[in-house]
This record gives structure tokens, sequence and C-alpha cells, in this order.
């Protein structure tokens, strides 16, 4: 196979995989341009809480998910607007809860 076909095998892919994704979540990829950056500002807050004992770590693993019960991962944000409103939770909860809010949205 030519690195061309090749190249055309794999767009191929990555369409159908954002099909897939639209249709278990309408919502998925649509988000404003200063999403990312107000996602950036929120983690730097909690790493910040983490580092000066506000929050604590999760990286002991004692922590539980606040949905599921297993270890907590990484604090869920549901608004950016207040960065140090956040919840423990699992990776799978995390990505089940979906994006937070954003002032920018
Ligand atoms: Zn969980």
């Amino acid at each position: 196979m030519d690195s061309n076909a090749l190249f055309l095998k794999r767009s191929d892919a990555a369409k159908r995989a954002v099909e897939t994704r639209r249709l278990r979540n309408p919502d998925w990829g649509i988000r404003s341009a200063g999403h990312k950056y107000w996602q950036r500002m929120a983690v730097n807050y909690v790493r910040a809480a983490v580092a000066i004992g506000l929050l604590p770590s999760l990286s002991a693993g004692d922590i539980a998910c606040v949905d599921c019960g297993r270890n907590a991962y990484c604090y869920d944000h549901r608004d950016y607007s207040m960065p140090l409103v956040v919840v423990p939770v699992c990776g799978s909860c995390n990505s089940k809860r979906g994006p937070a809010k954003c002032p920018t949205d």
C-alpha cells in the first residue's frame, strides 16, 4: 500500500471515529474557542491548591471517586469559572461526566 492510500485509509478511520463519538455524545467536540484556556486555568488552580495542601493529593490512591467508589484519579470541574469547586473522580467517571461549563460557552 503506498503512503497516499494509507493516509486515505487512516483519515477515513478518523472520520468514522468522530461520527461514532458524536452519535454517543452529541455535545462532543462542540466547545468555544476559550474552552481550553479556562480548562487549563482551572487545572492550574487545582494543582496550586494541592501543592499548598488546600485539596488532598490523589496520588496516594486513598481517595474514592464520588460516583463509583473506585480510586479517584483527578478532580472534576462542573464549571470552570469556579476552579476550586471540584469533586474527586476516577478516569471513566470523569469522561462520562463530560466537559465542564465554561464562561465562554
Ligand atoms: Zn468513578
